[in-house]
């Protein structure tokens, strides 16, 4: 039995205002609507299609792993598929991460990695339960969920729970070569001097009482590809380890391929303890996250005999898995993440010599196939266009109005007026030249 759509559509969104397209796939990075146009998706929704959209080999490991088991509980059963994806995750990392927790959704993960270095602490031989406090940065975005909003300082998706949420996490400034380098500083001064700052915090809070820095390792949605200088992490991670603390990587947006290597601390010289991913793990065919869990905690946790307390319906669920493992498989395969750094360094170079003369377009930065374009009202003083202006909205409005025939992800900046407001421009992997 058909059904009729009902003129007014009664799925909940925000922005009732904008005439959002009924759509459906079209071929490799393009959308295509109802009313026939096609849009390419220069922004893989999200920073998740890095396949695209019609993936036939995807499409057709979801519906035989649809045919052969749709669900079992991860407390009780083994997936196969499940198994095969934390093999492939573990792997990825030459086994210096040692095990992979499956979940649905970024912010899921976050909330599992936050409850795991706890439990870490907690389950030491000598146990150190006191540490219960996060660090995090400015600008970050972890996620929407309580444990995750309080990591991060999107303000305008924040303050109205802020009553509600554990008030678990201080803040430290984020790296940023736009916004935080200072005129005549060198990049070393400043990783110096980021340095100091977080472990000044450490101090304030008590060393003891900090279970973990958390950061994104390329800052998303919120500060717009903050891409940090070198050796800004290994100087992090010194401070984490003078005082026993944990580092946590957000890899939910930048990691998978994204930023031009497959973990985005690839390129960092450093190891995470706990790691998040997302997004393009699967691609859009199937909801499904990550937490990779380094070997010194799994031992740690192992010989302490006690228990994770965590478990989630949806955890490990085998379609999710079966989408995920085939689109990192092909990844593999067609070494995308290759045309990722090739097609990146197009990207920027096009964005740059098109875009970085105009008058309010204050910077552009990014690395691999992860850019933005950050909008200022002038250039000397960088200063943000006022929310109330609401550009971005206006600038995704009025694309929409002329047929939205680019699609492109108007960051959180804009609402907080924290970093300005920036467009992400992060396609598929697949993207091509012509594109
Ligand atoms: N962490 C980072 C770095 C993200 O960019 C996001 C989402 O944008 C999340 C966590 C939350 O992921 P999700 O929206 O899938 O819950």
């Amino acid at each position: 039995m058909e059904l009729e759509t009902p003129k007014n559509s009664l799925l909940y969104r925000d922005f009732e205002s904008h005439p959002a397209a009924v759509v459906k796939c079209g071929r490799g990075i393009y959308l295509e609507t109802e009313d026939g146009r096609t849009i390419l998706d220069a922004t893989s929704g999200a920073a998740v299609a890095c396949l695209g959209y019609d993936n036939r080999e995807v499409q057709t490991a979801v519906a035989r792993q649809l045919m052969d088991l749709s669900y079992c509980h991860p407390g009780f059963y083994k997936a196969k598929v499940a198994e095969d994806l934390a093999s492939f995750l573990v792997n990825s990392t030459h086994g210096l991460m040692s095990k992979a927790i499956l979940c649905g959704s970024g912010s899921e993960a976050v909330e599992v990695a936050v409850k795991l270095a706890k439990t870490y602490f907690t389950h030491l031989r000598s146990p150190q339960p006191e540490r219960t406090h996060f660090i995090a940065r400015t600008g970050a975005w972890h996620g929407a969920t309580l444990g995750a909003l309080t990591l991060g300082d999107f303000k305008g998706r924040k303050d109205p729970f802020v009553d509600l949420i554990p008030q678990m996490a201080s803040r430290v400034s984020a790296c940023s070569t736009y916004r935080g380098l200072r005129e005549g500083e060198s990049e070393e001064a400043y990783v110096r001097r980021l340095a100091q700052e977080l472990d000044d915090e450490f101090q304030k809070i008590g060393p003891h009482k900090v279970c973990a820095f958390v950061a994104e390792t390329v800052g998303g949605s919120a500060s717009g590809c903050a891409i940090p200088v070198p050796g800004y992490f290994p100087a992090m991670k010194a401070i984490c380890a003078k005082y026993g603390a944990l580092l946590i990587l957000d890899e939910v947006m930048c990691g998978m391929g994204r930023t031009g290597t497959l973990h985005a601390w690839e390129q960092e010289s450093i190891v995470p303890d706990i790691q998040t991913i997302g997004k393009g793990l699967g691609s859009g065919y199937g909801a499904i996250s990550a937490v990779l869990v380094n070997a010194n905690l799994i031992n740690s946790l192992k010989a302490s005999g006690k228990l994770f307390a965590h478990g989630q319906t949806y955890m490990a669920h085998p379609l999710a898995a079966a989408a995920a493992l085939r689109v990192q498989q092909i990844i593999q395969e067609e070494n995308l993440v290759a045309n990722v750094c090739k097609m990146g360094d197009y990207l920027g170079q096009r964005l740059k010599s098109r875009l970085s003369s105009h008058p309010f377009v204050g910077d552009i930065r990014g690395r691999g196939l992860f850019w933005a374009i950050e909008f200022v009202v002038d250039k000397h003083s960088k200063k943000p266009f006022p929310t109330s202006l609401g550009i971005n909205g206006k600038m995704h409005t009025r694309g929409m109005k002329k047929g939205y025939e680019i699609a492109l992800f108007n960051a959180n900046g804009t609402y907080d007026g924290y970093a300005g407001d920036h467009f992400l421009v992060c396609p598929p992997y697949i993207v091509t030249e012509a594109e």
